[in-house]
């Protein structure tokens, strides 16, 4: 009866197959299905529309896009160095994937967003400032931050340094440090970041964070809170936290500790964390102009669009920030 059980056993393995290629299906439709509204979206015209839809809610938006609409025309990569992401050759064993090792799953990440690490990294001209954005993308490993990561990061505030841009900007969308690589991981993400962000403020560059999503773990607890402003790019954004509600109530000892806005924008804002909450992220652009501009008290200001509109409008800012 060897033969019915191999039989079956082939059987559940083309099934698992099938089922597994469903959500790659989904993500390849030209429709996005909104979690708040639940109005379903042609993607197109959210790409019209910045990737919001029309009850406000804020999908994420490709890194790319996000560098296309910061920059004011060209820029340039900051390429990622050749770093091993898997030091520790780490595989997954979970039962169903039993020898599946994590280096596949990055090399899954590669593909799929076409970058090399989690990070987009580029320089090039921001209302007329020069700048290095640092973008993490949250279709790659929702974000992880493992040593490739770090020393793309580290690699990014370097050529910042090293060029005496005036702003340095990092788009947040992080679930923390990579657990698959352990210590090295830890110490890579967490230690190197905080470095790197030390050297660019010791340069005198204005560092901006700007929060489009979840930013958790040891990303959190590491170079976020090191930004002279920390900006939530919609009262959506939520899970701005080191840990979950879960874990968190479990340290407090009850769920009944933790304020219905914990982690979430409002809540963040309240607690005086962040600076400053947008109506949405087509303001974000002109905010950041807006306030690198009286940090460096240019006098000869550099302009948005909205500034060419409004010329008056930036002079009065500019005199009273100095
Ligand atoms: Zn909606």
């Amino acid at each position: 009866m060897n033969w019915i059980t191999d039989k079956i056993e082939k059987i559940k393995q083309k099934a698992k197959k099938i089922f597994k290629k469903q959500p790659v299906a989904q993500e390849t439709t030209d429709w996005k299905n909104c979690p708040q509204c639940k109005k379903i979206s042609y993607k197109p015209d959210l790409f019209k529309n910045s990737y919001i839809c029309e009850c406000s809610f804020h999908f994420d938006m490709p890194p790319k896009l996000r560098l296309d609409s910061l920059f004011d025309s060209e820029y340039k990569f900051i390429e990622a160095p050749d770093i091993n992401p898997d030091p520790l050759g780490f595989e997954v064993k979970d039962g169903a994937r039993e020898g599946y090792r994590y280096m596949d799953k990055v090399k899954k990440y590669r593909k799929t967003t076409g970058q090399v690490t989690a990070l987009l990294a580029a320089s090039g001209n921001v209302s007329g400032l020069n700048a290095v954005v640092v973008c993490f993308n949250p279709k790659f490993g929702a974000g992880r931050f493992g040593p490739a990561e770090s020393e793309h990061f580290l690699k990014a505030a370097n050529f910042a340094i090293e060029k005496k841009v005036d702003i340095w900007i990092v788009v947040y969308q992080s679930s923390g440090i990579d657990v698959h690589t352990g210590l090295v991981g830890l110490a890579g993400g967490m230690t190197k970041s905080v470095i790197a962000m030390k050297q660019v403020k010791e340069a005198g560059i204005p560092t901006f964070a700007v929060a489009a999503r979840a930013v958790s773990g040891g990303t959190y607890a590491s170079n976020f809170f090191m930004h002279d402003f920390i900006i939530i790019e919609h009262s959506s954004v939520e899970n701005l936290l080191f840990s979950g509600k879960r874990v968190t109530a479990n340290i407090l000892k009850g769920a009944d500790a933790i304020p219905e806005d914990f982690g979430r924008a409002d809540g963040v804002m309240k607690a005086g964390l962040a600076d400053i909450t947008l109506e949405n992220r087509k303001k974000l652009k002109e905010t950041i102009t807006k306030l690198a501009n009286i940090i460096l008290k240019k006098q000869d200001l550099k302009t948005t669009d909205e500034a060419h509109e409004n010329p008056e409008d930036f002079k009065k800012t500019a005199s009273t920030a100095s």
